[in-house]
């Protein structure tokens, strides 16, 4: 990461908090296994600050040593370097605390995960190669957490038994209505900053309580999983890992916990009484590949407890022609294979491509991880592959 210096507009008004030196991004837990993200600054809207969100996340990013501003307005702006690359760096080290605009208080329907979009944040703290942001985000790869979770959490009553897609379905409908928290952000990368996911799990518990039939998701490269345990979480929360290959985990996919501390913490929080998941994403046929997911598959199986309640979402690898060329921006060197030449097409309704991988191998694949499934997770639901 590069150390760069603090637009000057961006800087009204500062806390005073010790600066990194050199850049530090995560926080290494006395155990040394788990780490926290650790932004060189947080920026303050105008509009968010006061807000609880905001009041934490400057609090705890402050004694983690990050750079608090409170800005003079609503817009996040400076971000941008004088290469892809550093505007990268710069925005990946970066945290927003924001009001959600009007658009992400009008839920969107999210298939095949769940029935709508739930989004706590937009944006990601970690450094995967192959991100499926690429493309989707404007502007610099910011994080922007949203401060007015209770104006978020007001919008769901008038969606309930509104779903069309894990609602209708006769193996899902006893989820009640989905609502996915992981579409645009990893909640629980930032969650020791925003606490924002703890106070959402317990509201989808309550809420519960209340009468309502609904139930949170979310999908996590993250394994501090510490601060849910002891949640009232009533089981309405979903808590998926996502997992691949170890070798395609640490090639690709920085900033992100390792596989098996992952793969721990999903096994804490089934312990604990949370459903669970696997979302194995995305896959991909490297040399070996039956081998190297059939030891992901065995290593999952042993930090489940036999009565996990357990699904898996099966992702393979796919990219569009934008997102390949935001990925060779921001990674100019990854070694990530984004060739069409050895693709497929696919086009969407709106006729936009997709590159996926040929029929027939896709056709291999699909039929190995559905047998590998039913071998090393048994009790698991298979929910879709794609
Ligand atoms: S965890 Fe997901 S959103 Fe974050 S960088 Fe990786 S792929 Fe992108």
């Amino acid at each position: 990461m590069v150390q760069a210096p603090a637009a000057p507009h961006l800087a009204p008004s500062r806390q005073d908090a010790p600066r990194l030196s050199p850049v530090k991004l995560f926080e290494e837990r006395p155990n040394g296994k788990q780490r926290l993200w650790v932004p060189k600054r947080i920026l303050v809207t105008r509009s968010a600050a006061g807000s609880e969100i905001a009041k934490h996340a400057a609090e705890r990013g402050a004694a983690l040593g990050a750079e608090i501003i409170h800005l003079k307005g609503d817009q996040v702006r400076g971000l941008r370097g004088e290469t892809e690359v550093e505007t990268y760096r710069r925005a990946k080290s970066t945290l927003a605390i924001v009001n959600a605009p009007p658009s992400a208080l009008k839920l969107q329907p999210i298939p095949p995960s769940a029935d709508f979009r739930l989004d706590l944040a937009v944006g990601c703290p970690a450094h995967c190669q192959y991100c499926y942001l690429a493309g989707s985000l404007q502007g610099p790869p910011v994080t922007r957490a949203y401060a007015n979770l209770d104006e978020i959490l007001s919008v769901l009553p008038s969606y309930l038994g509104q779903g069309r897609i894990t609602s209708r379905s006769d193996a899902r409908s006893h989820e009640g209505t989905t609502f996915e928290a992981s579409c645009y952000t990893d909640p629980l990368g930032i969650e020791h900053l925003t606490g924002s996911l703890s106070r959402t799990i317990e509201h989808f518990a309550s809420w519960n309580r209340e009468g309502a039939e609904a139930g949170l998701r979310f999908t996590t490269k993250y394994a501090e999983v510490e601060p849910l345990l002891a949640l009232d979480h009533g089981g309405r929360t979903r808590v998926r890992f996502s997992v691949n290959a170890e070798a395609i985990t640490r090639r690709f996919e920085g900033g992100t916990a390792p596989l098996q501390d992952r793969l721990h913490a999903m096994g804490r929080l089934a312990r604990a009484g949370y459903p669970v998941g696997l979302t194995i994403a995305p896959i991909m046929p490297i040399q070996d590949w039956p081998e190297a997911y059939g030891d992901l598959f065995r290593k999952a199986a042993a930090e489940l407890p036999q009565d996990a309640d357990v699904t898996a979402e099966l992702i393979t690898h796919r990219f569009t022609p934008g997102s390949r060329e935001v990925l060779m921006g921001w990674y100019p060197a990854t070694k990530l294979e984004m060739d069409p030449a050895v693709r497929a097409q696919k086009r969407n309704k709106f006729g936009g491509v997709k590159y996926v991988y040929p029929k027939e191998l896709m056709g291999e694949m699909k039929a190995w991880f559905a047998s590998a499934v039913a071998e090393h997770l048994p009790n698991a639901q298979l929910l879709y592959w794609t």
